[in-house]
């Protein structure tokens, strides 16, 4: 489906009513995660006709949806998360920004949506970016949350791919993901949901997905926990991941865990980011499939030491207490350990261009 693709121009149609920079640095002292945005919005539209056209950056505004609108029925819908940083020595920096460009790509193809070409994608990030870098939060954890995404905007109802995309960015500065900070999490294990089965749609970034494990994640919330653990969904037995992260585990070896991309759990950046840093650090990383029986059996016993959710919103969180229809258990002392925070902090030091970039994962962004 990939569209033939003549260089795209972007109109600039700046935003006639910018936020006031007092104002800003107001709103800056306490932020949340996903309730403040930007100035300003990239947007790219496709037909079938047309191909991809009419790129712009525009004042961020509702758009009008036509009650028969595609995406409202049929759920085509697919996005990105990631997030630029302002350096100590000022400069702007996206980190893998090609692999979210990449990604999104694969996630068109498997819901039957056009391909963005790989460098609209960058430019639209890019441009977003730049015209709204002083949306970059400063502070420690803190950045500037970009929210790719694309629905179907053909107004029909009959079920097929539609013929009428819109492709948008938005940017939100965001402090900590987890107010709690870096206090390790307590996961539910649903044993009643699954989040996807092979075959299905798990390995895509669509909305589809988070809608579908909701209910899950209220179940989790009902029963004091912060996120949803999801079980494969042929057996109910392999840890797959979170309902928006992944999963590792450290075991008393110094090795880790993490269960292998079966085609139902999302390939994650960081999750790819974390396992190329620790094989660095001579850490041996097994992608293999672990039940939440030996998860059970490893806490109990020691064997297992650690373990952490990763994902782009929130980095690395430590999970303490793992809660279950049948009871529930410590990992460890109940605490973030010491390998995930050392993991989080050589993670987070690249992503802020403190620390040195051998992978050369860092994107720094001209003239930002
Ligand atoms: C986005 C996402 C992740 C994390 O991916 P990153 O690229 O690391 O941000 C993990 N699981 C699911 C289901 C996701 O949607």
């Amino acid at each position: 489906m990939q569209a033939a693709t003549a260089q795209v121009k972007f109109e600039h149609r700046p935003n006639a009513n910018p936020m006031s920079e007092s104002q800003k640095a107001k709103a800056f002292e306490d932020l949340g995660f996903g309730t403040l945005f930007s100035d300003h919005m990239a947007v790219v539209r496709w037909s079938a006709d047309k191909g991809w056209h009419s790129a712009e950056i525009t004042a961020r505004a509702p758009f009008p949806v036509d009650p028969a609108s595609a995406v409202l029925h049929y759920a085509q819908e697919i996005f990105e998360g990631m997030k630029a940083y302002r350096t100590a020595d000022d400069r702007v920096v996206l980190f893998r920004p090609e692999q979210n460009a990449r990604r999104f790509a694969a996630s068109a193809e498997r819901m039957a949506m056009p391909q963005l070409p790989e460098e609209l994608f960058m430019q639209a990030v890019e441009e977003l970016v730049r015209i709204d870098a002083s949306w970059i939060p400063k502070g420690e954890g803190s950045s500037l949350y970009l929210r790719p995404f694309m629905f179907a905007a053909e107004t029909f109802l009959g079920v097929r791919p539609a013929k009428e995309y819109i492709f948008c960015v938005v940017a939100s500065p965001v402090g900590p993901y987890f107010k709690g900070g870096a206090k390790a999490v307590t996961l539910w294990v649903t044993e009643t949901y699954t989040r996807a089965a092979k075959g299905g749609t798990g390995a895509a970034k669509c909305g589809g997905n988070y809608a579908a494990s909701l209910v899950a994640q209220a179940e989790a919330s009902s029963q004091g926990c912060d996120q949803v653990v999801f079980l494969d969904a042929a057996e109910h037995r392999w840890v797959e991941e979170l309902g928006g992260m992944n999963i590792f585990f450290v075991m008393n070896d110094g090795s880790l865990v993490t269960p292998p991309l079966n085609g139902a759990i999302l390939p994650g950046i960081t999750r790819a980011s974390l396992i190329a840093l620790a094989r660095d650090n001579g850490i041996a990383v097994n992608e293999r499939p672990y039940s939440f029986e030996e998860w059970q059996a490893d806490a109990a016993s020691g064997k297992l030491r650690e373990a952490f959710a990763c994902g782009t919103a929130a980095v690395v969180a430590g999970i303490g207490t793992v809660r279950h229809a049948g009871g529930e258990f410590k990992i460890g002392n109940g605490e973030t350990g010491l390998l995930t925070e050392k993991l989080r902090n050589d993670l987070t030091g690249i992503q802020r261009g403190e620390a040195v970039d051998k992978h050369g994962w860092v994107y720094p962004l001209a003239g930002a």
